[in-house]
């Protein structure tokens, strides 16, 4: 048997499934020896599959279908309604305060190319190297913004601790106007304290987005009660279709920096000599926005506020302490962490088989049993260097729907993979 009996017991203590259950939970798929298995899906921190009650939503609003804030037909106006009723959910369920605006994006990466820019000209934005390429490439590419601000990347340490310092010690001796750090990690679902970076960023009057794509689908976040000032954060990853995610946080940046889009419904008035723009959020929504993605993503939201507190978490860190366990228990599996002293990872977690490669073992696993995981660099080429693992790593990542037979399953296949070979 794999996993543990306390893992097990917890599992059974926190019955998430028989709150919320996903579309596709029993698909069915193809293996190489000719028999079908359904599918075990580990790969949430990509996409997770949508909720049976956000695929229910969709269904009921899509007739309702019209062009939103400039038509006057009744169906316009409904439409227009829901979206902006969906837009104040997504706030809401990101703890906006009452002055934060929240601006639909199509995903993290949008969120925080939009930010970027924004920043105030001239101002500096602080970095750490861990992040996914969608909180590293907008700033470091700095250029394409218009407000031109300078980036620096700090070096992760050794231990959370020690990375803290580094990040007061930059703080103490440059000016910044923003902090940007993960919420958690997509590689290894490890994150800094974030009390503490709001803590020291604040201290020395820098700001501090949050890049939310796995802490908020996993955890839940919020602005008010964090003290931050940015969260961004994808659809698709927090059980509703692609195309839509969110940026949401301080309103003054938003309604002056560089509007996201040029086009239509971004602006107040318009001549061939000059460009009069709206404020936030429509500054920087020019153009047909994605209505039915965002009513989707609130209902997700609704659903997954609606759950006892703390209930995805526990079922997740079951999930994910059954795989680390079982992980542990299979010689010739590394398991990567970025610190020893982090606190408790959401459910993401990355590992290596030293002298198979990774795309190998993942192609062995979907094909002989029917796992879904991730293989390569995970968009996080310097995390990846960092852990010794440029080569690539295999990552299994979990929630509302994977069951303690799919983490098992995974398991058994790669105990199989590496006493029998691919
Ligand atoms: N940030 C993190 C931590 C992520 O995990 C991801 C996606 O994997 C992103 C940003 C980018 O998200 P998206 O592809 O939805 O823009």
């Amino acid at each position: 048997t794999v996993g543990t009996e306390a893992g097990a017991q917890a599992l059974a203590q926190a019955p998430v499934s028989a709150l919320l259950t996903v579309v596709g939970g029993t698909t069915t798929v193809p293996l190489v020896d000719g028999t079908q298995r359904v599918y075990a899906n580990l790969d949430y921190a990509a996409s997770a599959p949508a909720l049976e009650a956000v695929a229910a939503r969709v269904a009921e609003v899509l007739p309702l279908y019209a062009s939103v804030h400039r038509g006057a037909g009744y169906l316009s106006q409904v439409s227009t309604a829901l979206y902006e009723s969906a837009r104040q959910t997504i706030a809401r369920f990101v703890g906006a305060r009452p002055d934060d605006v929240a601006i639909i994006t199509r995903n993290t990466t949008d969120s925080l190319n939009l930010l970027a820019g924004v920043v105030p000209a001239g101002g500096r934005v602080l970095a750490l190297d861990l992040e996914h390429h969608a909180n590293l490439l907008p700033w470091l590419h700095a250029d394409r913004s218009a407000a031109g601000h300078r980036t620096t990347i700090l070096p992760i340490r050794a231990t959370v601790a020690e990375t803290l310092e580094s990040l007061g010690a930059e703080l103490a001796a440059q000016e910044y106007a923003l902090v940007t750090v993960t919420g958690a990690s997509n590689v290894t679902g490890e994150s800094l304290p974030l009390d503490r970076v709001i803590e020291l960023a604040h201290a020395h009057g820098a700001r501090v987005a949050v890049d939310g794509a796995q802490l908020v689908p996993h955890r839940g976040f919020s602005l008010a009660a964090s003290g931050a000032d940015y969260v961004a954060f994808s659809g698709h990853k927090t059980y509703a279709p692609f195309g839509a995610g969110a940026l949401v946080g301080r309103r003054d940046w938003l309604d002056t920096g560089t509007p996201h889009l040029a086009g239509g419904g971004a602006v107040r008035d318009v001549r061939t000599d000059r460009t009069v723009w709206q404020p936030a959020p429509a500054r920087h929504e020019a153009g047909s926005p994605n209505v039915i993605g965002a009513i989707a993503l609130a209902e997700a939201c609704d659903q997954l506020a609606a759950l006892p507190a703390g209930a995805l978490a526990a079922h997740e860190a079951a999930l994910r302490s059954r795989l680390v366990e079982g992980l542990a228990a299979i010689d010739g599996v590394e398991l990567a962490r970025i610190w020893a002293d982090s606190d408790e990872p959401v459910g993401v977690l990355t590992f290596t088989v030293p002298g198979h490669d990774s795309g190998l073992v993942a192609a062995y696993l979907a094909a002989e049993h029917g796992i879904g995981v991730r293989d390569g660099r995970f968009c996080a080429h310097p995390l990846l260097a960092h852990l010794g693992a440029s080569g690539g790593a295999i990552r299994a990542s979990v929630g509302v729907g994977t069951t303690s037979e799919a983490v098992d399953r995974l398991l058994v296949g790669l105990a199989a993979y590496l006493s029998e070979g691919p």
